[in-house]
């Protein structure tokens, strides 16, 4: 938090901001994104939220999120006078540019200052201000710390509270993951005191299933679920085709995964969907298997030790094969 005064003064006058959120936004980091966006607002700066991509659905009832600019919908040119004006970006939830996808270069060309709050492992500053901790369970963690250090917590109101609630309890699965610590604990307790309505919250995100998803679950784990016993490995596989005949909207998906990681002595687990214009792999893992080095060498992407993401230009086929015998490599790793 070596950065904290140097924001504290560039924020010290009102300013012309920009949050961005990444590729495909999460709870952690849309609802980081619009509680950094109410923060800013109540301190006078002018704040506009972008986002590459659209959220879930299910992320919509948060304060601020119908305002949200996304990008890939036919917004370009908003979204362009908008980063042109900013004097400050905040980059929220991703470590690197790439992860603005069709946004990357307008946003890597604006003179805008750029600042990075996040609590992925650094893949190289882009940021004139870093915020970075990968002890955090979840950006809004960190988020709640840096309002704390500008001294500005006592603005945290209901609403406030609810975003950075929502970015904590779905990046630590309802505090079940690993990352959890008696720190995220402490801060989720103080959202509360702000007023985070927790009730509403598992409401939205957890009691908030259509019927077609569930359909879609029993499909999958019925004919799209491969165990790999003696690797304590399981994977999804989605086709194009089950994508139409459930007409699976963006989220429908998320989640899948922990089904296979959820089946004892599971140590690794995927879910691999075939989207329109690649292979996208979400990967997962309990204990020391680094799914995140593994996602970064061989499917160009990254995340967390346990948590982690990345593509492939293969057919399904071919990368659920490759898949495979990435984990035939690993076997050792995997059965220890
Ligand atoms: P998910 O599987 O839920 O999409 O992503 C899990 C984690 O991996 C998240 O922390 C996300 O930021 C990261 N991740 C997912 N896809 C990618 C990717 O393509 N590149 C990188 N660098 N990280 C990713
Ligand atoms: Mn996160």
């Amino acid at each position: 938090m070596e950065d904290i005064s140097a924001l504290k003064a560039l924020l010290s006058t009102p300013k012309h901001i920009v949050v961005t959120v990444h590729h495909r936004p999460d709870g952690d980091a849309l609802g980081s994104g619009l509680g950094l966006a109410a923060l800013l607002r109540k301190q006078q700066h002018q704040v506009q939220v972008i986002a590459p991509s659209a959220y879930p659905d299910f992320l919509g009832w948060l304060p601020g999120a119908p305002d949200v600019i996304v990008f890939e919908k036919k917004n370009q040119q908003k979204a362009s006078d908008f980063l042109k004006k900013a004097d400050v970006i905040f980059c929220v939830d991703f470590p690197t540019l790439c992860r603005l996808n069709g946004m990357e270069a307008m946003v890597r060309e604006t003179t805008a200052t750029k600042v990075v709050i996040d609590h992925h492992p650094n893949e190289g500053e882009f940021a004139a201000l870093a915020f970075r901790d990968t002890t955090s369970a979840a950006t809004a963690e960190l988020l709640y710390e840096i309002f704390e250090g500008l001294g500005v917590q006592d603005l945290i109101d209901k609403d406030i509270a609810e975003c950075l609630y929502v970015g904590i309890m779905t990046d630590t699965g309802s505090f079940k993951h690993a990352t959890t610590t008696a720190k995220t604990h402490r801060i989720a307790a103080r959202l509360i005191d702000h007023g985070a309505d927790i009730t509403k919250a598992t409401h939205w995100v957890c009691r908030n299933n259509s019927l077609n998803k569930l359909a879609f679950l029993g499909f999958a784990l019925s004919h799209r679920f491969v165990v790999l016993k003696e690797y304590n490995t399981a994977y999804f596989f989605i086709t194009a085709e089950d994508y139409k005949n459930y007409a699976l909207e963006t989220g429908d998906t998320e989640g899948l995964v922990d089904y296979a990681l959820s089946v004892r002595n599971i140590a690794f687990a995927a879910t691999i969907k075939e989207k329109k214009d690649c292979i996208s792999l979400s990967l997962r893992s309990s204990g020391e298997v680094p799914v995140n080095l593994w996602a970064k060498e061989h499917f160009g992407g990254g995340g967390h030790k346990n948590a982690a993401g990345g593509i492939s230009q293969l057919t399904l086929a071919e990368t659920v094969a490759k898949f495979e015998d990435l984990v035939k490599i690993n076997k050792k790793t995997l059965t220890n």
